[in-house]
């Protein structure tokens, strides 16, 4: 069923080569539950992967990679012709911008942009849903990160009726349209869901309740919101399979251990920009030639 399901019957050296994103990947148009993937994920990973197995070696292995991401990011904005975009989505609490403060400390802010979707605005609401979405797109050269993304209108809108079904079950096509259109302009695009146990989020919403310092992020609508855990899990579980597609697969990234999953995301991050390939150009002057006084 899943590609890390499928890996065990695989010979095992080439399970190490592979990447560590085609072990995460949904098959596309399969359905499958998300209950039945271990949020924890140790299991999987370290077999077939060579993953950490403790928060230290974790932390130990993404600082190598965040350092190659940053010079990785050198190379792609110096190079100017194509664009990685990530997209970041799962349940309240489940690390999102943690992931984008931790993987993407090494890199140069100046070609990297972060966008968190919020509720539409008036404005948003009077244009097809992917305007708002399109036009924090990165450009040539640039990293964009999504903090949640379009697919909160097959999520969010879904679960609370915000538009008659009809409107939300056409998404599904549109945006693998959409996200086909972005990347023939260039763009790769890697889509990452954060996957937590109900438990686990009830821990950190205890947390932000508990700490003082941690209080200002927990909102009343976190409880209210909870309580559509399953309807959520089925959403996820219908974006997940029908938007997983070959060029821009979703990855179901183990989020119970925060190590784990800042590492899982730090490495394909990492792997994803090593198999683009970035290349500083040529200088457009012959630099022989050039004198200076
Ligand atoms: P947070 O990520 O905690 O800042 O919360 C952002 C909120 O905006 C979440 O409750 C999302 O579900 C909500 N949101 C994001 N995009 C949409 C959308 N397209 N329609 C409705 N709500 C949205
Ligand atoms: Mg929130």
């Amino acid at each position: 069923m899943f590609a890390w399901g499928v890996a065990v019957s695989v010979r095992a050296p080439y399970l190490l080569l592979m990447p560590l994103a085609d072990h995460l990947a949904v098959p596309h148009g399969t359905p499958f539950r998300l209950a039945d993937l271990d949020p924890r994920g140790k299991d999987r990973l370290q077999k077939h992967t060579g993953a950490p197995d403790s928060k230290e070696a974790a932390q130990a292995a993404l600082e190598t990679d965040i350092a190659a991401i940053a010079d990785l990011q050198y190379r792609l904005w110096a190079e100017n012709r194509r664009a990685l975009l990530l997209i970041l989505q799962g349940m309240d609490t489940s690390g999102k911008d943690g992931v984008v403060r931790h993987v993407f400390s090494g890199v140069n802010p100046t070609g990297v942009r972060v966008t968190s979707f919020k509720k539409p605005s008036e404005i948003e609401l009077d244009h097809d849903f992917l305007w708002r979405i399109h036009a924090a797109t990165p450009a040539r050269g640039e990293v964009g990160i999504f903090n949640r993304s379009h697919y909160e209108d097959v999520l969010v809108v879904r679960v609370h009726g915000l538009v008659p079904e009809p409107i939300w079950r056409a998404r599904y096509e549109t945006i693998n349209a959409f996200e086909s259109l972005l990347a023939s302009g260039g763009t790769t695009i890697v889509k990452c869901f954060l996957h937590i146990s109900r438990d686990e989020q009830r821990r950190r919403l205890k947390d932000r309740l508990e700490d003082p310092d941690k209080r200002w992020k927990f909102q009343e609508a976190d409880i209210e919101e909870r309580k559509h855990w399953d309807d959520y899990q089925a959403a996820y579980e219908d974006a997940l399979t029908r938007c997983s597609t070959p060029i821009a697969p979703w990855l179901v990234i183990p989020s119970d251990h925060k190590w784990l999953q800042r590492w899982a995301i730090g490495r394909v991050v990492r792997e994803t920009l090593e198999g683009m390939g970035p290349r500083i150009p040529k200088p457009r002057i012959d630099v022989s030639r050039m004198t200076m006084k």
